[in-house]
């Protein structure tokens, strides 16, 4: 080859670990662990507990109408904002659920999944000089999207402790400055399964009030949440609400992942710069789709049963996964639990001494027949979370519950 392509996927491709700082061509990015472990499972026949997405999908009614509406007359472009009636939806949801107040003719924008809403959020509001904070660990896309913009990413510990792993705010103190821009949340947490605290919160909204900082908050699973606790939206906190963009998506709640119908709502001025972005990354997508879910979002006992059965599920899988010698951080909402395998570790036979997640994660299908994600996947290489939880790993419960038990039997089997 003569010539190499340059161009931004290199930022990519380094703020994602797949290339490294010396790496210049495409033929030297790696593939990602998801990827990887995902073809593991495949070739091994092991029980994929990586990747999240339901093996079972969303309600027939829902299918049902958007397959109507493909056979009526919603096939063609939809408004740019997304149509009235999802808006509508959506501020119907969240006046319902938190009381929020929402114009859903300037104040909503419907995305291409949450994923959309991210990087257009991310891509219309910083920039080279702005720094973004994220929580770490933290989901993918938000360090590739932050590299994209040009900004800097300054990820702020979620540290594990007996309650969890809970928001160093210290750290988010000593994080933030005049450069932070925005501060990119994520509750309930992937891949912790934490579910930010009102305290936890506040001090968040302090720290953003004193810098001048939006907050950009990513609320995917803002329906599955275990044991009581409640979700509280950002923008619910006085005075937030003028400095807050929500993020959500009916992907999670409605075990319908592929659909990709996401949406972000906030201040007027600030949907507008993310819309003026989004316009020139898909300009609109999913337009059957986008009725089914408005008449999805009026329904609460869907996402109320789902949380239920993953509730029991996550017990399920943590009981396993206690029986193999793993030690659980519970999780209270999300498809996820992190469970630290460095007793694993030193139990099994072939692995080496100071082996990390990543290398029993290599090895679970072969050893567990049941394959999962290293912690580190999710941390910037270096960095003390990254170093705090090099041999955890995230398996994720959204599986039918025979599959869980048989993942937890074969698990169970390490432990003996
Ligand atoms: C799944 C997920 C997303 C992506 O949502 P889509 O609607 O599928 O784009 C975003 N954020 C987090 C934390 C997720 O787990």
């Amino acid at each position: 080859m003569t010539s190499l392509p340059r161009g931004a996927w290199q930022d990519v491709a380094r703020a994602t670990g797949l290339l490294s700082p010396t790496g210049t061509s495409t033929a030297d990015v790696a593939s990602t662990i998801f990827a990887e472990m995902s073809a593991l499972a495949a070739a091994t026949g092991a029980i994929n507990l990586g990747q999240g997405f339901p093996d079972v999908d969303g309600p027939g009614y829902v299918k049902a109408a958007a397959i109507a509406a493909i056979e009526g007359d919603h096939n063609q472009y939809p408004p740019g904002p997304g149509i009235p009636e999802l808006r509508r939806a959506v501020t119907d949801h969240q006046a319902r659920h938190y009381g929020l107040d929402v114009d859903p003719d300037t104040e909503v924008l419907v995305t291409t999944g949450a994923t959309e809403a991210l990087a257009a959020t991310v891509l219309a509001l910083a920039g080279p000089g702005d720094e973004v904070i994220t929580l770490e660990p933290f989901y993918d896309s938000y360090a590739a999207v932050i590299a994209l913009a040009g900004a800097t990413h300054v990820p702020v510990a979620l540290a594990p402790t007996d309650a969890g792993f809970r928001l160093d705010v210290e750290a988010l103190r000593a994080a933030a400055s005049d450069r932070t821009r925005l501060i990119l949340l994520n509750t309930p947490h992937n891949p912790t399964g934490t579910v930010l605290t009102r305290a936890e919160l506040e001090a968040v909204a302090v720290v953003a009030r004193e810098h001048d900082a939006l907050v950009v908050t990513d609320e995917v699973y803002e329906h599955l949440t275990f044991d009581g606790a409640v979700h509280v939206p950002v923008a619910t906190l006085p005075g937030m609400a003028e400095r807050t963009l929500t993020i959500s998506s009916s992907g999670k709640t409605f075990s319908l992942t592929g659909w990709k119908i996401g949406w972000v709502h906030g201040p007027a001025a600030l949907v507008t710069a993310v819309r003026t972005v989004k316009q020139f990354l898909t300009y609109v997508s999913g337009a059957p789709f986008q009725p089914a879910i408005a008449r999805a979002l009026a329904d609460d006992e869907t996402p109320r049963r789902l949380a239920a059965s993953l509730a029991a599920r996550r017990d399920l899988l943590c009981a396993g996964l206690e029986a193999a010698g793993f030690d659980v951080v519970v999780p209270r909402g999300t498809y996820f639990v992190v469970a630290d395998g460095a007793r694993v570790i030193e139990r099994v036979a072939g692995l080496p001494d100071g082996a990390d997640g990543a290398e029993l994660c290599r090895r679970l299908p072969a050893l567990a027949g049941v394959a999962a994600i290293p912690l580190t996947a999710f941390c910037r290489e270096g960095s003390p979370t990254h170093a705090a939880l090099r041999t955890s790993v995230r398996f994720t419960f959204v599986k039918r519950e025979d599959v869980l038990r048989e993942a937890a039997a074969r698990l169970g089997a390490l432990g003996s």
